[in-house]
C-alpha cells in the first residue's frame, strides 16, 4: 500500500530542509526523486544523500518563480525518467516584517516563491500525471495556513492560498485519479526557522511552550506523510491540509 518503487518524484526545494525530510521519505519507499532547487551544490549534495537510500535520484536547477523555468524542469524530468507521478511543492521563503514595512518587491516575491509555484508545477505537472494514469500532488502549506502573525502578511496570504489552491485542483483533477492535498508543518528546524529565531525574539521557547509534544518539529518527521500521500495508502483522500505539528493547531 506504501510501496512507491517505479514512481517518479520531482520534490521542489528537496535540497535542504523539509523538502529533503520528505525526498528521504520518498526514497526509502522507492520513488525516484528529482531534486529540484536553485542550488546546484546543495542539491548534489541531496541526490549522494538520497542515493545511500537506494534511490536512483537526479538534480535539476529550477527558479520556481519563472514560468520559463518551472516548464523546463518538468519537460526534463520526464525526459529523463520516462514519467512523473508524484509532486511535492515544497519549495518556500520569507520576508519577516509588519505590513506596514513591507516593499512591494518583497510582497510580490514571497508570494511568487510559495504560492505562484505550486500553480506552475502543478499546471505543469497535469498532463503527465494524467499520462501515469494518475498522480499525486503534495502542497507544504504551515501553521500561518491557519494563524495570523504580525511579522509574516505575505508568508500567511500564501500560505492561506496554497489550501484553497489545493482544494481548487484537488476538485478539479478528481476525474483523473489525481489527488491533490497540502501538509501544514508546524514548526521544524530548518535553515528558514533558524532564521526566525534569530529574527523573532524568544520564538525558540514560545513554540515549545505552546506545542503539546514539548519539542520543535526535524525534516525526518515529514517523511511519513509525504509517503502517505504520495502512495496507494491515500487514494480516497483529496482537497485535504493535514498539521503535521505536534499538536500545536488543535490542543491547548
Ligand atoms: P529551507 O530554507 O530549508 O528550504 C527552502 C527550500 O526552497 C530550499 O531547498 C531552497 O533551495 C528552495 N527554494 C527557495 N526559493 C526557491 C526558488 N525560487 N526556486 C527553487 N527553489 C527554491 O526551509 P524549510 O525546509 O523550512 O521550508 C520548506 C517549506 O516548508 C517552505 O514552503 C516553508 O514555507 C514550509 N514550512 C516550513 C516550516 C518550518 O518551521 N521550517 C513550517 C511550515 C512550513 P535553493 O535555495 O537551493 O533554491
Amino acid at each position: 500500500m506504501f510501496d512507491l518503487q517505479g514512481k517518479v518524484a520531482i520534490v521542489t526545494g528537496g535540497n535542504g530542509g523539509i523538502g529533503l525530510g520528505m525526498a528521504r521519505g520518498l526514497a526509502g519507499a522507492g520513488a525516484r526523486i528529482v531534486v529540484a532547487a536553485r542550488s546546484a551544490e546543495k542539491s548534489t549534495a541531496a541526490v549522494r544523500d538520497l542515493r545511500a537510500l537506494g534511490s536512483d535520484a537526479v538534480a535539476l536547477t529550477v527558479d520556481v518563480c519563472s514560468e520559463e523555468s518551472v516548464d523546463a524542469l518538468i519537460a526534463e524530468a520526464v525526459r529523463l525518467c520516462g514519467r512523473l507521478d508524484i509532486l511535492v511543492n515544497n519549495a518556500g521563503t520569507n520576508v519577516r516584517k509588519p505590513a506596514h514595512e513591507l516593499e512591494l518587491d518583497e510582497w510580490r516575491h514571497v508570494i511568487d516563491t510559495n504560492l505562484t509555484s505550486a500553480f506552475l508545477c502543478s499546471r505543469g505537472a497535469y498532463r503527465h500525471l494524467k499520462r501515469a494514469g494518475g498522480g499525486k500532488i503534495i502542497n507544504i502549506g504551515s501553521m500561518l495556513s491557519i494563524f495570523g502573525a504580525s511579522f509574516a502578511p505575505a508568508y500567511g496570504a500564501s500560505k492561506g492560498g496554497i489550501v484553497q489552491l489545493t482544494r481548487s485542483l484537488a476538485a478539479a483533477w478528481a476525474g483523473d485519479n489525481i489527488q491533490v492535498n497540502a501538509v501544514l508543518p508546524g514548526w521544524i528546524e530548518t535553515d528558514l526557522s533558524r532564521q526566525a529565531r534569530k529574527e523573532v525574539q524568544g520564538l525558540g521557547d514560545r513554540v515549545i511552550a505552546r506545542t503539546p509534544a514539548g519539542r520543535w518539529g526535524r525534516p525526518e518527521d515529514l517523511a511519513g506523510v509525504a509517503v502517505f500521500l504520495a502512495s496507494a495508502a491515500s487514494d480516497f483522500i483529496t482537497g485535504t491540509a493535514m498539521p503535521v505539528d505536534g499538536g500545536y493547531s488543535s490542543l491547548l
